[in-house]
């Protein structure tokens, strides 16, 4: 039984962060409350601020301080190109590569329907206000090598098909089952730079 309600609340509202389970949650408890309690504030006051003043930019769904992000207020990048990404990982991933100087859009994870994440669940009608655009030549579907991130650029292609814009996928250097976020900047800019069409625009 545990001598505290708080604490026992404190533990169980740890866990939503991944990767943590009942003992290091427990552990984390115990470094905030009993060890740290200056750095369990600021945690604290970090959260309620960022919780408060980050929000999503209107462009291409990437976190944002602003109604625009910094990458899509940037009008000197290349408007012909659009890269689809599937994770903020991924996106930040490809930028720090700096193979690619277009606009990006970025989904809410990929389709998995086993799990009922189907395309209302990743944003689907965001991306297809933002593919209205008719400054957009080539939309690059960057989403990772693993099986959902394929089923997730084959609906993508299937959807795309008919319009005007070139449609090409991430090439060699992405390994299958590859997420982007693991490789090295080298190796995505390779993938970048030898990207396969596949549909013609
Ligand atoms: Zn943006």
């Amino acid at each position: 039984m545990m001598i505290s309600p708080k604490f026992t609340e404190l533990v169980r509202a740890l866990r939503c962060l991944p990767s943590v389970g009942a003992k290091t949650a427990q552990r984390m408890a115990l470094q905030l409350i009993e060890r740290d309690r200056i750095g369990a504030q600021h945690l604290a006051d970090m959260i309620e601020q960022a919780l408060g003043g980050i929000g999503r930019c209107k462009q291409c769904q990437a976190l944002s301080e602003t109604s625009m992000c910094t990458i899509c207020a940037d009008q000197t990048r290349n408007k012909s190109q659009l890269c689809i990404v599937e994770s903020l990982t991924d996106w930040m991933a490809i930028e720090q590569s700096g193979a690619f100087q277009g606009y990006y859009f970025l989904l809410s994870g990929r389709l998995s329907p086993l799990d009922g994440i189907g395309p209302q669940e990743i944003g689907i009608e965001w991306l297809r206000l933002r593919l209205e655009d008719p400054a957009i030549e080539e939309v690059i579907l960057a989403t990772s090598a693993t099986i959902e991130g394929e089923a997730t650029a084959n609906y993508l292609m299937t959807m795309m098909k008919d319009d005007q814009y070139h449609v090409t996928r991430l090439a060699q250097g992405v390994p299958m089952g590859g997420e982007l976020e693991y490789l090295d900047g080298h190796t995505l800019a390779l993938a970048m730079k030898s990207r396969r069409p596949i549909t013609e625009g």
